[in-house]
């Protein structure tokens, strides 16, 4: 049995995976995770060949060559850092990102300031997660997601998890108990639900967000439901739907996006209840 105990800091959760959201990571015109993860491998290995972390000149231009244009991202005027990569030498799909320039990564030298940011503000920087998420919720998300793309999107997306918890309380007669989100039958239909977003087919351009969109080159503003949207009655579910970022063009599609959605939540629910 794995500890209930969770980690204070949820970047680097343990040997498999981690997040570099904040970094930028899916801040990008095209965030799917075959794309990115070809641009985190050509960095790192670019990053390998040309730059030295002693020299922060070498840095400098590092920068200046694989720091993306405006155009290419999603919020435009947000930094995007170009020393965000991969930091194991892993055959895994999409395994640990992380800062290269990072004085754990390099002998205690410290890159940062020639990032997008500088050495306090990437030291200092938490994000709401970790005010968010109850223990029960963190321990789920650790236990069902084993690599760095889906993970650094499920944990930067609270309201999805909680939403998704209270579906269930909602369908079950109450709050699962924590025991019962420690069931391998229950993390593995979790895992199912959190899946969906690494490739939802109803998300919007700037999908990748879930239910935060893009209003301008900085701006962000609160995605309406598509139901809204719409005009046509609201289910429980679609609450899901807006933290996938989901944007439907006509009331077919949202039929579709919630047959989706509810497929691997009517089987969280049965497991869940088959068990007690
Ligand atoms: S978005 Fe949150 S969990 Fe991810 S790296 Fe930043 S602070 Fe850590
Ligand atoms: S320098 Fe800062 S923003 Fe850039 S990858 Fe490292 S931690 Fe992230």
């Amino acid at each position: 049995m794995e500890s209930e105990s969770v980690p204070s800091i949820l970047c680097h959760p343990d040997a498999k995976k981690s997040c570099g959201a904040c970094c930028g990571m899916y801040n990008h015109v095209d965030p799917g995770a075959d794309a990115l993860g070809e641009r985190l491998e050509q960095r790192t290995r670019a990053f390998h060949q040309s730059a030295d972390i002693t020299d922060p000149e070498s840095l400098k231009a590092f920068r200046r060559t694989w720091e993306d244009e405006s155009s290419k991202k999603l919020l435009n005027e947000l930094p995007s850092c170009p020393f965000l990569g991969f930091v194991d030498d892993s055959d895994e799909k999409f395994g640990r990102v992380g800062c290269l320039v990072h004085p754990l990564q390099n002998e205690g030298i410290d890159g940062r300031d020639c990032g997008v940011y500088d050495r306090f503000i990437c030291e200092d920087y938490l994000c709401a997660a970790h005010d968010i998420l109850k223990t029960s919720e963190i321990r789920l998300i650790l236990d069902a997601v084993d690599d760095s793309y889906l993970y650094g999107l499920v944990i930067t997306n609270p309201r999805f998890v909680r939403s998704l918890l209270e579906i269930i309380a909602s369908r079950t007669g109450g709050s699962p108990a924590s025991a019962t989100l420690r069931r391998p039958d229950v993390i593995g239909a979790a895992g199912a639900c959190f899946e969906l977003m690494r490739d939802w087919p109803h998300r919007g351009a700037d999908g990748i967000f879930g239910q935060v969109e893009v209003a301008g080159p900085l701006e962000t503003r609160r995605r309406r439901l598509s139901s809204e949207h719409l005009g046509v009655e609201r289910e429980e579910i679609d609450i899901l739907l807006v933290c996938l970022g989901t944007e439907c063009a006509s009331v077919a599609e949202l039929v579709q996006a919630r047959k989706r959605m509810e497929e691997p939540l009517a089987e969280l629910v049965e497991t869940i209840r088959s068990g007690s």
